[in-house]
């Protein structure tokens, strides 16, 4: 369980604002690593993503970078693998923007909102 109600969240409040666009960074979706559920980075982070566990919304397994397709080498954390077209992993970055459920998948540079 988290330990924050949406409300308590300054990021929750934030990201409702911008919530009409239901755009993701390919780059930071994932899935849970114990129910294959569709997971955002961007749902995480905030002030405390640092100390905060990261529990799956779906099943409450807690997230490590396994679910959000970063492997751990010896130069740091890569991402080895993303979410495709079709909801499932893909060890190659796909190259143009798609949709997936109800979100729009933005796979070009880095846009801050
Ligand atoms: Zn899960």
């Amino acid at each position: 369980m988290s330990d924050w109600t949406d409300d308590q969240n300054p990021y929750n409040r934030k990201r409702r604002r911008c919530k009409v666009y239901d755009v993701e960074r390919v780059e930071g979706l994932g899935l849970c690593e114990h129910c294959g559920a569709l997971v955002s980075i961007s749902d995480y982070a905030g002030d405390d993503a640092m100390n905060a566990k990261w529990l799956c919304g779906k099943c409450k397994g807690e997230l490590t970078h396994v679910s959000f397709g970063f492997d751990k080498g010896a130069r740091g954390a890569q991402k080895v693998r993303w979410v495709g077209p079709d909801g499932q992993w893909t060890d190659k970055k796909p190259t143009d923007d798609f949709q997936l459920g109800a979100i729009q998948v933005m796979v070009g540079p880095e846009v801050f909102y």
